[in-house]
């Protein structure tokens, strides 16, 4: 199977990119940071946000399932009610960030993720899947932007879906993620050794989408 991992910062343009490569190439793109978003909002909907030991023990009492549409969109399921579209919050990319860092949730969803890039190709989008999920996928990208240039564009996309928010909050909540992600103890956010970084801060979609093709056939002869 063809596992390619992106990972980077929130906002890099990991989905949107990654998506549009599986797409042209007849992957499955796989985005992990609704898992964690997906534990988030239940932790969020129990009141527990803010208690580790409350969130582990939710644990066993809750069922995380990805499910794929026929053109490749994904979906995710918290026992069985689809809940792709409340995860997309600025209080649950918070509250993501924040279950992300506890070591038994990173287990909790790790075979989930190891399983479907066993029996599928696949582009995985998160933040540690070649560091930790797929240590084997072939090309390992990294792909980043300037925190303002990523701040942007979080901002644009959160006003198209009529969301009230100020762009100075958006960057501040992307610098925060950023300092969570990379410094926290289990899995930071870190390209390898072979990482191949790509930076998008410049680039529109369509070129930063040549872009990672160029590198994933690159990576193939
Ligand atoms: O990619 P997205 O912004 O949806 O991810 C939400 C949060 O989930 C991130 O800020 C990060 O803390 C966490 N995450 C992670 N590992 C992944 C994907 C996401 O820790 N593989």
């Amino acid at each position: 199977m063809i596992n390619v991992a992106i990972d980077g910062p929130a906002g890099a343009g990991k989905s949107t990119i990654a998506k549009a490569v599986a797409a042209k190439l007849g992957y499955i793109y796989v985005d992990t940071g609704a898992l964690y978003r997906t534990v988030a909002l239940s932790a969020a909907r129990k009141g527990i946000l803010d208690d580790t030991d409350k969130i582990i023990e939710m644990l066993g009492d809750i069922e995380v399932k990805l499910g794929f549409a026929d053109d490749g969109t994904q979906c995710v399921y918290l026992n069985g009610e689809e809940v792709s579209s409340f995860i997309r919050t600025p209080e649950i990319s918070m509250g993501a960030s924040k279950v992300s860092a506890i070591p038994e949730v990173r287990d909790f969803l790790l075979d989930l993720q190891r399983n479907i890039a066993r029996e599928n190709n696949v582009i995985m989008d998160g933040r540690d899947i070649a560091t930790v999920v797929l240590p084997h996928a072939n090309p390992k990208i990294f792909l980043t932007a300037t925190a303002e240039c990523r701040a942007k564009r979080r901002y644009k996309e959160l006003l198209e879906k009529g969301e009230s928010v100020r762009y100075e909050d958006v960057l501040a909540d992307v610098n925060q993620r950023d300092y969570q992600d990379s410094h926290r103890e289990i899995a930071p956010l870190k390209p390898t050794d072979v990482s191949i970084m790509a930076d998008t801060s410049d680039l529109e979609l369509e070129e930063s989408v040549e872009m990672v093709i160029n590198i994933i056939k690159e990576s193939m002869q």
